[in-house]
């Protein structure tokens, strides 16, 4: 593909697609709205998603033409969004943040966890998923911040395990508190040297979970918040090491009107798409986060204009995430009308002229 041909995917729970199919219409709405496949919700925490489900789904999305990608929730969203409650495996556990507290619905990546997301993979290769999308609570630190992780005992025993040097010097969290805040100018050299160790090992996690979870026939990727970095467990460049065929989605954020009508959050989007996609390598790998949440939140409108954004920065690969929330006619009838205006909008933003672009006229 080049960068002239642009192609849609969108996100859709087994449950909508098995609707969609009994609903007259519904897959031609799609088609029409240049479509090509669905990333399918194919695992979260709390396990509650029927293979067999998952195979029929596959099985009319081939018969209606179109692909079939699996999406996962791995690791929780925290409290507040629509993500599913979890069951508990023992190996599990749940995050601690450096104040010792729990952060609601989200698990620590512990080997465990990454044994069971695993097995689910392999599911999904028998029912023949081509690919596995892990969604962006995939990470070991919330939205934005200082540098994150899990800061409970077992954690902070295993990093002094693997750091031994460094052993001493970490007695408790509280040790780590002053190494962690987001600038980390004036600290000494050895605090900064401190910080990296924590880094590279929060950052460990997740890229042993993508590499593991690699199963030969089934390409992996990983989806990467708006603004996702090291602080956050999600080091890029490691994780193309680790697995140099791996898929990625960028981080935009602004998945609603209020957020996306301000200019300086349309920069920050751009910004954030184009940090990801220098360290991300082929654009051929790389999916777009075209995001309507909550339902309706992202008028037609705007969502076409961040497709176009999207399109500016030079990604090629739409991903939709939902349907579900595209609750409304007027999402579709865009995307048919506006097709031709995405496939002409090549890339022209960078990160060196982005101060030159009127975000504010755009
Ligand atoms: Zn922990």
């Amino acid at each position: 593909m080049n960068r002239n041909q642009m192609d849609i995917m969108a996100c859709a729970a087994p449950d909508t697609v098995l609707e969609g199919a009994k609903t007259p219409g519904w897959m031609k709405r799609m088609r029409e709205s240049h479509i090509r496949g669905f990333f399918v919700t194919a695992y979260d925490v709390s396990e509650e998603i029927d293979p067999e489900k998952l195979s029929e789904v596959k099985r009319i999305l081939g018969e209606e033409g179109f692909d079939a990608f699996g999406i996962g929730l791995p690791v929780g969203h925290p409290a507040g969004l629509d993500t599913p409650r979890y069951t508990f495996h023992e190996g599990w556990h749940i995050r601690r943040d450096i104040e010792g507290r729990e952060t609601p619905w989200q698990n620590a990546v512990t080997p465990r966890l990454i044994e069971d997301a695993r097995k689910r993979v392999l599911i999904l290769k028998e029912i023949g998923f081509p690919a596995m999308f892990w969604d962006d609570d995939l990470r070991m630190g919330n939205h934005e911040g200082d540098v994150q992780g899990c800061f409970c005992e077992a954690c902070l025993e295993d990093f002094r395990e693997s750091r031994p040097e460094l052993a001493p010097r970490v007695r408790s969290r509280e040790d780590l508190r002053p190494v962690l805040k987001k600038d980390p100018r004036g600290l000494s050299e050895e605090a900064l040297t401190l910080r990296e160790a924590w880094m590279d090992f929060t950052s460990s996690r997740v890229t042993a979970f993508m590499r593991e979870t690699a199963v030969e026939g089934v390409k992996n990727g990983i989806m990467v918040m708006h603004n996702g970095d090291r602080r956050h467990g999600i080091d890029i460049p490691a994780i193309r090491k680790a697995l140099p065929g791996c898929l990625f989605r960028v981080g935009e954020l602004m998945f609603d009107d209020k957020s996306f009508e301000k200019p300086e959050n349309r920069r920050s989007l751009a910004e954030s798409v184009l940090r990801h996609m220098a360290l991300m390598g082929d654009p051929d790998r790389i999916w777009s986060e075209s995001t309507v949440y909550p339902h309706g939140a992202l008028s037609p409108e705007n969502l076409r204009r961040k497709i176009v954004l999207e399109r500016k920065c030079g990604l090629f690969h739409i991903n939709l995430m939902g349907v579900e929330r595209m609750n409304s006619p007027a999402y579709y009838k865009m995307l048919r009308e506006s097709y031709g205006e995405f496939l002409e909008t090549g890339p022209s933003l960078t990160l060196e002229n982005l101060d030159r672009f009127d975000f504010g006229a755009f």
